[in-house]
């Protein structure tokens, strides 16, 4: 039980749609106490109801420490599915706690009748088959990878990214900030407007940045997808918000 009487502290890890949603479904409930916790990465983050904390937790050892001293008692990784470190981390955090941990993992996207997708196991492998398949690249991925694709001066690059990117970058590009969700009227135009021949986009699923797929397909551009990184081995997941309430209160 948590110091306010709630049966559990639920700390959720962060960074998602559906880590908000899942907080905000969480403090409806006063058998829960809910923390969620953010990277830190964006300038100005929309913050769910219940407690926050900001910054990383100094790897496994430190959010272990972090998980016994604020009484918490389960543990949701709803990190991006592309957060591999954090979800290292969280499932070692969880072996040296002893405090059961969920994976809160949205379905990947599917190609369906007039894709032309062809997928990369990395960003790296991405930034290899690029140049095969356009040169006016509208690149999704964020903006913390985009030192990968320095090198590709025969391409020129449409950015979008929440915040400024930092570091190296591909010498000809455009940055557009701007943050989902987005529309397929939007995204119909903005492939037009800068003659996109090839879009390249992580498989983060979801709805919210799914237009851009749709609009791909209706222009007849290719879209190079990064495959995720597998979910650690032995840690439970859940692939909805109302999943892991389920399974929460199965652990009640
Ligand atoms: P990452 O590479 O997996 O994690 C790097 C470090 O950042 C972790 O070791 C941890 O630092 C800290 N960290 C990450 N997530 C955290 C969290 N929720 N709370 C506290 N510390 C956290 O992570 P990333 O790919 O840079 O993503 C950072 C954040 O942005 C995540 O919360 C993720 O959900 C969100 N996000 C990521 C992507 C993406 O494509 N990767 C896309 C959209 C949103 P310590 O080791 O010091 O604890």
């Amino acid at each position: 039980m948590s110091a306010d009487g709630a049966a559990h502290h639920v700390l959720i890890l962060g960074g998602t749609t559906e880590a908000r949603r899942l907080a905000e479904a969480l403090a409806r409930e006063s058998s829960y106490r809910v923390t969620t916790s953010l990277a830190g990465r964006v300038a100005a983050p929309v913050l769910p109801p219940g407690g926050t904390r900001i910054g990383g937790f100094g790897g496994p050892a430190g959010l272990a420490a972090w998980i016994g001293a604020h009484g918490v008692t389960r543990v949701v990784d709803a990190t991006h599915p592309f957060a591999e470190r954090m979800s290292f981390n969280a499932a070692e955090a969880s072996r040296l706690s002893g405090v059961p941990l969920l994976a809160l993992r949205r379905p990947g996207w599917q190609p369906g009748p007039g894709d032309a997708w062809t997928f990369a196991d990395s960003l790296s492998g991405a930034a290899n088959l690029l140049p095969g398949l356009g040169g006016r690249v509208f690149l999704t991925t964020g903006r913390m990878g985009l030192h990968t694709f320095a090198d590709l001066d025969g391409c020129w690059f449409l950015v979008r990214s929440v915040d400024p990117p930092a570091g190296p970058v591909p010498p000809r590009l455009e940055v557009l900030l701007d943050r989902g969700p987005f529309t397929l009227d939007g995204e119909r135009e903005l492939l037009a407007r800068h003659r996109i021949d090839v879009l390249v986009t992580k498989d983060s699923g979801g709805s919210a940045t799914a237009p851009k797929l749709t609009a791909a397909r209706e222009a007849g551009i290719p879209v190079l997808v990064v495959r995720r990184p597998p979910v650690p081995e032995g840690v439970a997941e859940a692939d909805s918000v109302a999943a892991v309430l389920d399974r929460l209160r199965q652990q009640a």
